[in-house]
């Protein structure tokens, strides 16, 4: 395993170490909805749907790293699913759990 796989895989676990902890956090404070009453019209619960929101985007990008690090475990990290093509490293360094290219990821 080369130096750079090494270092792909350490930011890919700490990447995923802060998503997790925010899915931590998020639900902390989801665990409040009961107190705020369901009167509509309470900002609080527009708060409470925001972090419900936040959450299942957190969720999401969770699942997506730890596919990366599966893949990255199998030496096949940075491939697009889609055409096949090696992703751009300046792509990769910005969002880490990206399964396209730059260019198939446009053409959605
Ligand atoms: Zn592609």
């Amino acid at each position: 395993m080369s130096a750079a796989t090494m270092d792909l895989k350490e930011r890919l676990l700490q990447e995923l170490e802060e998503t997790l902890a925010e899915i931590a956090r998020l639900e902390k404070r989801l665990e409040g909805k009961g107190d705020y009453g369901l009167g509509t019209g309470d900002p609080n619960i527009y708060e409470w749907e925001m972090c419900l929101a936040l959450k299942q985007r957190a969720e999401n990008k969770a699942r997506s790293l730890q596919i990366a690090l599966r893949k990255a475990e199998q030496g096949d990290y940075g491939i697009c699913e889609v055409c096949g093509q090696q992703i751009d490293p300046a792509r990769l360094a910005i969002l880490p759990e990206t399964k396209r290219c730059i260019q198939c990821a446009q053409k959605r």
